[in-house]
């Protein structure tokens, strides 16, 4: 699959955000502890920019998901990493790639809740609120998108992609 032509956010329009939404971040923790989660793959590049932009003492940690569902996901998510540093009573930030049905996030929240934090709130990159199944906001969304396959930055389409620095749609498939 090919890229369309002009990208849908250039490298600049996405640093611009992320250093708007670290700035959030960082007034609203404000004197607390906290710690970032990443969720594995997708928002390896965001999550470093991110905590790079806030500028304040963080730990980072790292969590995987798979979601075994074929294309439309069913809702079977798993844990396949997460956290080694202890969450119980501490101020945990997830970053996310994007919601989509909110699936991923929702299951995510869940498993996380059982460590009993003192606070989960979610950071996600992209976000196709037409797309929900399962209701969920994030706290922070850097781009709020329509229904479009979204790739580079981190977000990959068969493991392809994630190198660029800008995001990009895919192009329709063509008969040739
Ligand atoms: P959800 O559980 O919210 O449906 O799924 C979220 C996951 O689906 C994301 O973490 C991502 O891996 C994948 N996904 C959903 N939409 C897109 C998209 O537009 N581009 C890419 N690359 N992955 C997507
Ligand atoms: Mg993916």
């Amino acid at each position: 699959m090919r890229l369309n032509a002009t990208p849908l956010y250039t490298p600049d329009q996405i640093q611009a955000r992320v250093e708007a939404l670290a700035g959030e971040i960082r007034r609203d923790y404000a004197g607390r502890d906290l710690v970032v989660l990443a969720v594995l793959k997708g928002a390896l590049f965001f999550t470093a920019d991110l905590v790079r932009a806030m500028a304040r003492e963080v730990e980072v940690d790292c969590v995987r998901a798979r979601s075994y569902a074929g294309t439309a996901s069913t809702g079977d998510v798993r844990f396949t990493l997460l956290p080694e540093i202890p969450i119980a009573g501490r101020h945990v930030l997830v970053v996310e790639d994007i919601l989509d049905t909110g699936r991923t996030a929702t299951a995510l929240l869940a498993r996380l809740g059982e460590e009993r934090p003192a606070s989960i709130t979610v950071c996600t990159l992209l976000d196709k609120p037409t797309r929900r199944v399962v209701p969920i906001e994030a706290d922070y969304v850097g781009f709020t998108i329509p229904d479009h396959f979204v790739v580079g930055y981190g977000l990959d389409h068969d493991e392809r992609h994630r190198e660029l620095p800008g995001l990009w749609t895919l192009a329709p498939e063509r008969d040739e």
